[in-house]
């Protein structure tokens, strides 16, 4: 294992932000990153684990010991009439493990195609798109625990996954790293199709049957056409997350607003939050070096040279502007990195 000192992130966070890591280093297995949790603690320095970088906003330089989870594999664990396990390295990126699934006649990632990060990083916020979360195919994930240095098994039931959560990212945060994650996937097609613009794309590219490989040209047609390319522009996906109201004072909303979209979730309502962002008059507003994307108004840019903290600035104006025209508070997706997620090994 090689460790580097004062290395720039720029290519290791999707926002292509050049702030630097005190000390960094790739780790390409589990032992490896227990070694580099004991090296950690032999220099009394702090952790942070990096995955793929496509959820971060950094606004300082990382005096810590930054690891970066590297582990790739894909391999088929087990096998029945039915079903097919898969077991990923945490470094897999997640589109490759999607490809991988529909070359090998599975399906239950083809609604998750092209979602930006790592296997590892998955099932931290249980993604999910298009009707499908990554729950309704896991089985469990392997993870060391920092404090002793042990792997540990999670089954689904362990992980208390919820609407982008998971208990990694909120009880257990900063005491795991996921080092591998088995999905079980059907060999029989299941399609989720019933899904914003899934059957209309499907017929758009040619009156497509919905099979898995097609609902995943689908989607990957449905999100090139809005979201940008973080090898062209620097961006990590959605920078808010789509609020929920209750049902009251969605109709309220309703009563003032009378275009707005919300969609039921258990008792409240989900508002898009890009429609609000959109009619506040945001979409594809540019100022200097970062902006707002002028297709998909959720996703704040770095046209290059931008600073993490003049993107905290941007997004605290249009938390501002939504709160005052519409009485909601937008809350950041995008993980904002502060010495406070720096773990203690
Ligand atoms: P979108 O499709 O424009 O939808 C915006 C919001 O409306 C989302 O909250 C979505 O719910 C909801 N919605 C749309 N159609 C719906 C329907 N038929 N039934 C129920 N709810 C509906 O969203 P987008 O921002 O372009 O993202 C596309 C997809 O990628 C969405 O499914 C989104 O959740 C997903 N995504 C996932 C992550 C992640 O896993 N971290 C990050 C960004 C986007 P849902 O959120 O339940 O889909």
């Amino acid at each position: 294992m090689k460790i580097q000192e004062n290395i720039s992130l720029r290519r290791y966070n999707t926002f292509g932000i050049d702030k630097k890591a005190r000390l960094f280093l790739e780790a390409n297995r589990s032992d490896e990153v227990i070694q580099a949790i004991s090296h950690a603690r032999s220099l009394g320095k702090k952790l942070f684990v990096l995955g793929g970088g496509s959820n971060i906003l950094l606004v300082q330089d990382i005096d810590a010991l930054v690891i970066k989870i590297n582990i790739q594999g894909i391999e088929k664990i087990e096998e029945d009439a039915d079903s097919l396990l898969l077991k990923a390295g945490a470094g897999v990126v997640w589109h490759d493990l999607v490809t991988f699934s529909l070359a090998s006649g599975l399906s239950g990632l083809e609604n998750l195609s092209l979602i930006p990060g790592t296997v590892g990083a998955a099932p931290m916020q249980n993604i999910g798109a298009y009707g499908v979360e990554i729950e309704s195919v896991f089985d469990h994930l392997d993870a060391i625990e920092i404090a002793s240095r042990q792997t540990k098994r999670f089954y689904k039931a362990d992980c208390a996954f919820g609407y982008r959560e998971s208990i990694f990212k909120n009880r257990w945060k900063g005491k795991y790293i996921i080092t591998h994650v088995a999905l079980r996937l059907s060999k029989k097609p299941r399609p989720t199709i019933d899904y914003g613009d899934i059957q209309g794309t499907l017929q758009e590219l040619g009156n497509l049957s919905p099979t898995p490989e097609n609902i995943s040209k689908a989607v990957i047609s449905i999100r090139q056409r809005k979201l940008p390319d973080p090898a062209k522009i620097g961006n990590a996906g959605s920078f808010f997350k789509n609020p929920t109201v209750p049902v009251a004072a969605f109709e309220r909303l309703r009563n003032k607003f009378p275009g707005i979209p919300g969609y039921p979730l258990d008792k409240s309502v989900k508002i898009p939050a890009a429609w609000l962002i959109e009619q506040a008059g945001w979409k594809g507003k540019r100022f200097g070096n970062i902006g707002v994307h002028e297709h998909q108004p959720l996703v704040l840019v770095n046209h290059g040279n931008g600073e993490g903290s003049d993107l905290i600035d941007l997004s605290k104006k249009i938390q501002a502007d939504i709160y005052d025209k519409y009485g909601i508070t937008l809350e950041r997706e995008v993980n904002l990195i502060s010495p406070q997620q720096w773990i203690n090994p």
